[in-house]
């Protein structure tokens, strides 16, 4: 059985005290944890500080276009269902650049784990203002306030129709690795949006700034109940509170390829029914 340490990678370079280590860490404790191999799972990473990851984490793995991680990952879910599918992107990346494929993943209920880091800037750039930054955040772009409103990828996620919705904070990784391991057991779309610090370039959402304003979600928190969840989503925009755990879990919904009688098997498992030598011949 694998360890945490048999998908470890090249050494990370994220700056000291980034929220990334424990991000990356908790992914490894999670893989194994659910006796994972390397050999077992894809995952496709997006650009930014996070997507280094793919050079310390040791799986089959590709490194996308900005914002098109989701839309590779659901290609090739779809081919290798068989696989878990996970996609490692930052709040610009998943909600930002690549917003479009976000939403149509979660309203398709295509069957990918998506590990959000929500740091609210574009660290690997050198801290521009990310989707998720509150009105009003100065950056280097934003020297006068952010004038949009945040985009809430859970409030996105909920509403469009994701069936597995959780949120972590970087700062504890236990929970963390759990969390991930029930998206990843989930079938259907899951999202695991962590708070993450960039403890270069976000002087506000800091982990003292977390640790103040996320708490645990009481035991009462009914997570197959949608208008319990779609109260929770609101509360880091209404109330500036960020509730851990699981925030919602649909029961009994089928995920894309499960609807498709075309792929009762894996693509890349169907013998080939046909003989494509005169085609190609023809088109030569
Ligand atoms: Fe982490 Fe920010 Fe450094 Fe990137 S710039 S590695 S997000 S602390």
């Amino acid at each position: 059985m694998a360890s945490p340490q048999d998908f470890a990678g090249y050494t990370p370079t994220w700056c000291s005290g980034c929220g990334n280590w424990s991000i990356g860490r908790a992914i490894m404790m999670s893989l194994a944890e659910q006796g994972l191999e390397p050999s077992s799972l894809n995952m496709v990473f997006d650009i930014g500080c996070s997507g280094n990851m793919n050079d310390f984490v040791n799986a089959y793995a590709m490194h996308s276009l900005h914002g098109r991680s989701i839309a590779n990952a659901i290609g090739i879910k779809l081919a290798r269902h068989d696989m878990h599918a996970l996609v490692i992107g930052g709040d610009g990346a998943l909600l930002g650049e690549g917003g479009n494929h976000f939403l149509h993943a979660c309203r398709g209920n295509h069957d990918i784990t998506v590990i959000l880091h929500d740091n609210s800037v574009y660290g690997l750039t050198t801290g521009q203002v990310a989707p998720t930054a509150q009105k009003g955040y100065t950056s280097k772009s934003t020297p006068g306030g952010i004038i949009e409103r945040p985009v809430s990828g859970l409030q996105l996620a909920l509403t469009q129709g994701a069936s597995f919705i959780a949120q972590a904070f970087a700062g504890n990784l236990p929970q963390l690795a759990k969390l991930i391991a029930a998206g990843m057991t989930h079938t259907g779309f899951s999202l695991i949006n962590v708070l993450q610090p960039c403890v270069t370039f976000n002087k506000v959402n800091t982990y003292s700034y977390y640790l103040q304003k996320s708490y645990q979600l009481p035991a009462e928190h009914n997570p197959h109940n949608y208008e319990h969840a779609l109260a929770k989503v609101q509360e880091p925009f209404h109330q500036e509170k960020f509730p851990l755990g699981i925030l919602y879990q649909a029961q009994d919904q089928q995920a894309y390829h499960q609807q498709l009688a075309q792929l009762e098997q894996p693509l890349v498992t169907r013998r080939r029914t046909s003989d494509y030598a005169p085609l190609l011949e023809y088109f030569q």
